[in-house]
Formats: structure tokens, C-alpha cells, sequence
């Protein structure tokens, strides 16, 4: 039997884990690291590069290094976050046809599915070397508060990387599912913090079934953010003490970047580090140099907002699982940013209780990855019933700019749902059904994950045709949609493609086009 790798795709890491004979081993790569970054680059003699090889050059080549492209899979180029986000991005972000969003680099756009794609197919050959045979298929995991969009663009990017996704598994999910389950039932909290997104689930393993009660994030939230929030602080300090101000100067901040995630990791061990970096502008005297002392005071006074905007989150999270929070037996923390001792004792102090220290928060995904993955193929194991949850409720644009939400936030998936609606016009012939994910009452506020009409309705009085709309979440948490009119039986379905996405068209094209064996990968 072939094996089934599990790939935990970061922000800012990737990892990639495969079950054999009952054992999960995480997979080291060619360099002997178990992680590898999230990093596509091409570098100036015009090679592409993945992974560590990647990330080296980023300092000289800013502008042709892609880090961190998980915050824009799946979304509208539109959006206030990814707009944001451009400022400060030293890549260029470009609209594509579907309002995706895409890199630019030299003359090539490239999709961030691309991007993704070639991130997996890097974790796939990793695994494929240490297992000796060629690897089809993958659990991927993505952060519960996904919407439909991101799980179907990193679904398409599994698929562009030459993989079969057998699943498209929950960040948290995937933890709780490493972490193990004994005989008695307990009630566990996932606390997820990593490089670009966070997330809070809630859930109850007994013996042979984990359910997912509750859960809630911000996928714009991670140590990405830290780490700018430090830039910020370090570009003002030098600015005082030398009168330059290096934000314009993009290698410069590429290089405050790095000092920065290293100063900010070496906080988590010691209390005081040194950001050294010399020769980094040119001042009217000659070159300047930037050493500044930063303490873990003043990181916890520069990003303490952060972490508690996390438990604004966790609070919400708790309430909508109905778990009083002294009934909640474990805290597992996942993602490279909890190591920050002033997120440990947030959430400490939240909960009443020290996390559990058992599991590698680099790892732990990827390993319930892989356990997903067996479980879905090996025909002999029980399986582990997994109960997970969709994280936004989803709905129809109404008459007046309204919502009526079919399925509620937090529902067990897969899930299927109808509604009837009816015409607000006599004689009405078309009805356009907007279908929309997210919690506002008012429909601009929510994320359009697609439209389609429904056309041929019976001529009628206004109010009496009568349309069923049966939505449909499946285990992945993608969506899909249909209409009815129940008076002719004429029916019209789509599986919901909303900008962000890619037509099935345009993946196959991306398939066609990419030569994936072309990437430098040997450390
Ligand atoms: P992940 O997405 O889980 O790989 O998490 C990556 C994020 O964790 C990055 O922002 C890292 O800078 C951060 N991180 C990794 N190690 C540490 C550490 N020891 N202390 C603080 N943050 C860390």
C-alpha cells in the first residue's frame, strides 16, 4: 500500500510527516531540518528556488522572494487585509482575473495556488526520498477560521502539485489528533499561534471520537505581525539616533526583518538581545550602523496587544463551546509563536492551568496530518471519528442588503441545509442567489463566496413560486450550492466559485504550464 503524507502548510514553515507500521516520523529534509521554510524565490541568475535555499537569498532579493504567501491564498485582491498587507510587502502583489491575488516577478504572474503548489511539491518530495517511492496522495491542513475560498485554493494547489488531497484537515484538528486520546473523555483547547494566522478550537475527545465543539481565529493574525510590529519599533530608534529612516529601503528592511524574528525568538529563552546590523545605510559621515539592545519588556509592551486581542478571540471561542472554562481538561499550544513566554502565560493565566508541554508545536500538525491521512486509507483500522465544525455560518444575500443565514457557524461538517424562498416581484422569471460566508446581518460584510441565477421560473404573483436552496458543506468545509423551484422541478447547482479562486480551467492551465521538477531544492 502507498503511503499517505501529511503536510502541515505554514506561513512561515511547512512540514511534512507519513505513518508506517502504526509510527508517525516526522520527515527531515536533504539539509536535516524537520521544517522547511515557506519560501519561493527566483533567485538573480534566474533559478528558482524552494525552501532554505530560498529563504538565504532573501536579504539581497527582496523583490523576488515570496514569504508568507498563505495570508493571500483564496482571497479578493479587494480586501482591506491584503491591501494592507501590500504596503509592507516587499514582493509585488498584482490583481488577477478572478480578483485573485498574484506575484509579480519579472515579467511572470504567478498565482498564489502556484506558490502553494510548489511549497507541497517540495514536502512531497521530501517525503518521497526518505520513503524511497513515489508519493500520491496527502492530507493537507489548513487554519479552522478558512473560509470555503482558502480550503478550495490550497484543495487546487494539492492537486496543481501533483497530489490527490485526500482531505483537507483542520489545523487544530490535526493536533488534538496527534496529541492522542485515552479511554475517558476530555475536554481540550487547542490554542494555535503561528507565522501569519491564529486560531482557538475547542474540543471533546473520547475514546474513538474527537469532536469539535467550537472555534473561532483572525487569519490575519501571527508572528509575521510580531515581527513588523519590532521592524516598526527598530526603524524608529535608528531613525532618532542617526536621522534615517531606512523604511524605504527594502533590502535594509529585509535584513531588520530577520534580526527581528531572531531577536524576538531569542526572547523566549534569554531576557535581553542585541539586533547588530552593520553597514546598513549610508549616512552623510559614511556607513551607519544599527545596534540596538531590545529586552523582553519592551517585545511584550510592543506586541502585548496582540496577545490579548488572541483571548478576545479564546473567550468567544469558550463561550460558543459551552464548556464552562474550569471543565476544560488540557490546553495544547501549536505554532512557533506560542513559544513566547508572554503568550504561555496569557493563556496560563486564562485558563486556570499550564499548558500541556508533550507535544512540538513545529510538528504536531503535521503528525495529526499523517495519522488522518492512514486512517483514511487503512480499511482494517477503526477509524477515529472526527466531528470538526464549519467556522463561519453561511447564507444567502436577501431582499434590502440582508442575510439569512442556512447553516449556523460552528455546525458539525459535512452538513446539508434548505430553505425555501420565494419571489419579490410579480411575474418574477430569474431569481440570483448570492451565497455568502461570514456573521454579519448585512450582506457586504460578508465574504461572497459565489453567485448563480436560477432562471424559468413559473410566471407568478410575487411571493409564490417557491425556491429551495439546499447548501451543502462537506468534510473539508468546502462549499456548495443549489436551487430549486420546486413548482417545475428546474434546478441549478454550482459548486461555488467565488474571487479568490481559480475556474477549474485555469488549474488545469497552471498544471500544463509548471515545471516543478525544475525548482532547486538540495541543501
Ligand atoms: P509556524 O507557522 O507554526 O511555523 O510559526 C512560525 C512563527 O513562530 C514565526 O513567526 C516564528 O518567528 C515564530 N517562532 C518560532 N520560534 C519561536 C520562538 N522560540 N519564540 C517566539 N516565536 C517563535
Amino acid at each position: 500500500m502507498s503511503h499517505v503524507i501529511g503536510i502541515d502548510l505554514g506561513t512561515t514553515n511547512s512540514c511534512v510527516a507519513v505513518c508506517e507500521n502504526g509510527q508517525v516520523s516526522v520527515v527531515p529534509n536533504a539539509g536535516g531540518y524537520k521544517t522547511t521554510p515557506s519560501i519561493f524565490a527566483l533567485a538573480e541568475n534566474g533559478k528558482r528556488l524552494v525552501g532554505h535555499f530560498a529563504k538565504r537569498q532573501a536579504v539581497t532579493n527582496p523583490k523576488n522572494t515570496v514569504y508568507a504567501s498563505k495570508r493571500f491564498i483564496g482571497r479578493n485582491f479587494d480586501c482591506e487585509s491584503v491591501q494592507r498587507a501590500a504596503e509592507y510587502t516587499p514582493y509585488e502583489l498584482v490583481r488577477g482575473s478572478n480578483n485573485d491575488v498574484r506575484v509579480q516577478i519579472d515579467d511572470k504572474e504567478y498565482t498564489c495556488q502556484e506558490i502553494a503548489a510548489i511549497i507541497l511539491h517540495e514536502m512531497k518530495r521530501v517525503a518521497e526520498e526518505y520513503l524511497g517511492e513515489p508519493v500520491t496522495q496527502a492530507v493537507i491542513t489548513v487554519p479552522a477560521y478558512f473560509n470555503d475560498t482558502q480550503r478550495t485554493a490550497t484543495k487546487d494547489a494539492g492537486q496543481i502539485a501533483g497530489l490527490e488531497v485526500l482531505r483537507i484537515l483542520n489545523e487544530p484538528t490535526a493536533a488534538a489528533l496527534a496529541y492522542g486520546m485515552g479511554k475517558k473523555t476530555e475536554r481540550i483547547a487547542v490554542y494555535d499561534l503561528g507565522g501569519g494566522t491564529f486560531d482557538i478550537s475547542v474540543l471533546e475527545m473520547s475514546d474513538g471520537v474527537i469532536e469539535v465543539l467550537s472555534t473561532a481565529g483572525d487569519t490575519f493574525l501571527g508572528g509575521e505581525d510580531f515581527d513588523r510590529t519590532i521592524v516598526g519599533h527598530l526603524v524608529q530608534e535608528f531613525d532618532k539616533e542617526q536621522g534615517i529612516d531606512l523604511g524605504a529601503d527594502s533590502m535594509a528592511l529585509q535584513r531588520l526583518k530577520d534580526a527581528a524574528e531572531k531577536a524576538k525568538c531569542d526572547l523566549s529563552l534569554r531576557t535581553t538581545a542585541e539586533v547588530n546590523l552593520p553597514f546598513i545605510a549610508n549616512g552623510d559621515d559614511g556607513p551607519c550602523h544599527l545596534n540596538i539592545e531590545l529586552t523582553r519588556e519592551i517585545l511584550e509592551t510592543l506586541v502585548g496587544d496582540k496577545v490579548r486581542a488572541t483571548m478576545v478571540t479564546v473567550e468567544k471561542c469558550v463561550a460558543d463551546s459551552k464548556v464552562a472554562v474550569k471543565d476544560i481538561d488540557q490546553v495544547i499550544l501549536v505554532g512557533g509563536q506560542t513559544r513566547m513566554p508572554l503568550v504561555q502565560s496569557t493563556v496560563a493565566e486564562f485558563f486556570g492551568r499550564v499548558p500541556h508541554k508533550g507535544v512540538n508545536p513545529d510538528e504536531v500538525v503535521a503528525v495529526g496530518a499523517a495519522i488522518q491521512g492512514q486512517s483514511l486509507v487503512a480499511k482494517d483500522d477503526t477509524p477515529v471519528l472526527l466531528l470538526d465544525v464549519t467556522p463561519l455560518s453561511l447564507g444567502i444575500a436577501t431582499f434590502g442588503g440582508n442575510v439569512t443565514h442556512i447553516i449556523e457557524r460552528n455546525s458539525t461538517v459535512p452538513i446539508r441545509r434548505k430553505h425555501v424562498f420565494t419571489t419579490t416581484r410579480d411575474d418574477q422569471q430569474s431569481v440570483k442567489i448570492r451565497v455568502l460566508q461570514g456573521e454579519s446581518m448585512i450582506s457586504r460584510e460578508n465574504d461572497l463566496l459565489g453567485e448563480f441565477e436560477l432562471m424559468g421560473i413559473r410566471p407568478a404573483p410575487k411571493g409564490e413560486p417557491e425556491i429551495e436552496v439546499t447548501f451543502a458543506i462537506d468534510a473539508n468545509g468546502i462549499v456548495s450550492a443549489s436551487a430549486q423551484d420546486l413548482a417545475t422541478g428546474l434546478e441549478q447547482s454550482i459548486t461555488v466559485n467565488a474571487s479568490g479562486t481559480l475556474p477549474p480551467d485555469e488549474v488545469e492551465r497552471i498544471m500544463e504550464g509548471i515545471d516543478l521538477d525544475e525548482i532547486e531544492f538540495k541543501e
